[in-house]
């Protein structure tokens, strides 16, 4: 997860009681960094305005600012209105990214690791834990199988890419333009706006080579 400022004007569509129109989406977009915000896809072609508390119907939570969040379909319908007192990202009182651990398997069919960093979770860590798992892994529709596909490779091509550039970095013989150059991948790869950045965030913090020989790079997080 990756936290997010939320811009203090409210788009004039609210007051008329509509909130999918382009003001809401035209600054919902940047604010979220084009991701959805909890799976971190930017490639996101079935973009929703999600309640964060779900509305059922109370125009005071349908139209209302703050609840009013950037996702992709997938995880909205897995969201949907049981999963509710989370991790809020845009509340910067709270380090979203270092409340949850993700990690990838490289066998990708294996599931998407979800943990709670701390041993004694909150409440909102362990439900934002539980929703992320199914965010990630759940296949139990037809539909919900191919789009954990397209999720799991869009992933899975980052890691690859992240894992070349740590290579590069680490061989004797790699020399000092192409390490530069691998360098600012995996710094452009830790960097919020990237997609799944929270991955490749705990990828770095558990890389001893890494954070030792670059530890420039854990910068804002
Ligand atoms: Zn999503």
């Amino acid at each position: 997860m990756f936290n997010v400022t939320r811009p203090e004007a409210v788009p004039a569509s609210l007051a008329r009681k509509i909130y999918n129109h382009a003001d809401v989406v035209n600054i919902l977009k940047p604010m979220f960094h084009g991701k959805c915000y909890l799976c971190e896809r930017d490639e996101i072609q079935d973009v929703e305005v999600e309640h964060f508390k779900p509305h059922m119907s109370i125009e005071a939570d349908k139209f209302d600012w703050d609840n009013l969040f950037y996702s992709c379909s997938r995880c909205n319908s897995i969201k949907s209105s049981t999963h509710v007192g989370l991790l809020n990202c845009t509340d910067n009182s709270i380090n979203v990214f270092r409340e949850i651990t993700l990690r990838m398997s490289p066998a990708i069919d294996d599931d998407v690791i979800v943990e709670a960093n701390n041993p004694n979770p909150s409440a909102e860590t362990s439900r934002t834990v539980n929703l992320l798992k199914l965010c990630y892994n759940s296949t139990n529709t037809a539909l919900r199988g191919v789009s954990r596909e397209s999720l799991i490779e869009q992933m899975y091509d980052y890691m690859v890419t992240f894992v070349t550039a740590r290579s590069l970095l680490k061989k004797p013989s790699t020399g000092k333009t192409i390490k530069n150059g691998a360098k600012e991948v995996i710094e452009a790869m830790l960097d919020v706006k990237h997609p799944f950045s929270a991955f490749w965030r705990w990828q770095y913090l558990h890389d001893s080579f890494l954070n030792q020989a670059y530890p420039e790079l854990e910068n804002g997080f």
